[in-house]
């Protein structure tokens, strides 16, 4: 029975019974029935494999900073990008695998006088992650700076340009379905120093207005015209908790793992945030965070 430990396949050690809480930045979440962090292609495309031969479901993270795992976990493989994490730079084009993370981007661009990336260098997301969220920040969207993007499709690695995908607030739409592997961005080339200042001034902004502590950054997007920190703190939501989570009290839109949080708590904490907005100013939220594992959201988003 396999029931912990590792299964080799092939090449591959394939770890079981993995606690996804130690991978989400909220730092919640149970087990992955099966998980690994490919170090090559490769090692992603046997992994796809060894899911497809058991009929598993597949869930690919990256940093884990947008999530909300459920406690009893996810019974199919998981596999973390996270090691996937070589960069290029010629010219101004900045190449990166996927699992490369926001922030360092930022840094080697600058180091390299290209920019672009300073608004997002605050975003602790990995470049998958970023490029399928469409994550931004101060005015810009990770979707601008993208050239092109391949994805892993079964066991082939396709290129599709920009024009291919549908850049939406925080999502986007991919030409096929498959798992970003690289990413190229186009950047602009200009003074290293005032880059770096950039990158400073966009950290010291971010720092005086959101929390400190475990959080998965904005839960809800901001529905048409309103922000959903403004609407959540209205409603009252600010300081409010359930266990060990809390809505913060700096920033509404945000959920803090003060200690001890379960997904539980942070999914019914969610959930009495939507419903109070909902009775209150009749618009209903939707997440921005991903749920993954048996989680019944009503309603859209979350998945
Ligand atoms: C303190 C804090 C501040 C934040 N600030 C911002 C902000 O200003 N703006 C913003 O937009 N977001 C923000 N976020 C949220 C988060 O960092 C971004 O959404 C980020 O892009 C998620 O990247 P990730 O690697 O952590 O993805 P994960 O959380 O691991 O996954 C998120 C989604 O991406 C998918 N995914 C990840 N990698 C791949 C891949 N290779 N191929 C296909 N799908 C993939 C997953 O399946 C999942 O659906 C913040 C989070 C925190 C904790």
């Amino acid at each position: 029975m396999e029931s912990r430990g590792s299964f080799p396949f092939g090449k591959l050690e394939i770890s079981g019974n993995v606690k996804l809480s130690r991978f989400t930045t909220w730092g919640v979440g149970g087990p992955a029935r099966y998980f690994i962090e490919p170090i090559s292609l490769e090692q992603f495309v046997e992994a796809l494999r060894f899911a497809r031969e058991r009929g598993m479901e597949v869930f690919v993270m990256g940093s884990g900073s947008n999530l909300l795992v459920h406690d009893s976990g996810f019974p199919g493989l998981v596999i973390r990008t996270v090691r996937l994490n070589g960069w290029e730079i010629r010219g101004d084009r900045l190449t990166a695998d996927a699992g490369v993370k926001l922030p360092f981007l930022a840094r080697i661009a600058a180091e390299s006088g290209l920019s672009g990336l300073e608004e997002l260098s605050g975003i602790p997301g990995t470049i998958g992650g970023a490029l399928i969220q469409n994550a931004g920040a101060y005015g810009r969207e990770f979707g601008e700076l993208v050239e092109w993007v391949e994805l892993l499709i079964d066991d082939k690695v396709e290129r599709y340009t920009s024009d291919a995908l549908k850049f939406c607030y925080r999502r986007t739409i991919l030409p096929a379905e498959g798992y970003i592997v690289r990413v190229g961005l186009r950047l602009v080339s200009s003074d290293k120093d005032r880059i770096r200042e950039r990158i400073r001034d966009f950290v010291r902004r971010r720092r005086s207005t959101q929390p400190l502590g475990r959080t998965a950054g904005s839960v809800f997007k901001n529905p048409e015209g309103r922000a959903a920190g403004w609407l959540l703190d209205r409603a009252g939501l600010k300081g409010v908790g359930i266990g060990g989570a809390k809505y913060s009290k700096v920033h509404a839109n945000f959920i803090v793992n003060t200690g001890g949080a379960t997904a539980d708590d942070i999914f019914r904490l969610m959930k009495m945030g939507r419903e109070r907005v909902l009775e209150i100013f009749g618009v209903e939220l939707e997440p921005e965070i991903k749920m993954i594992g048996a989680f019944e959201w009503r309603g859209s988003g979350g998945r």
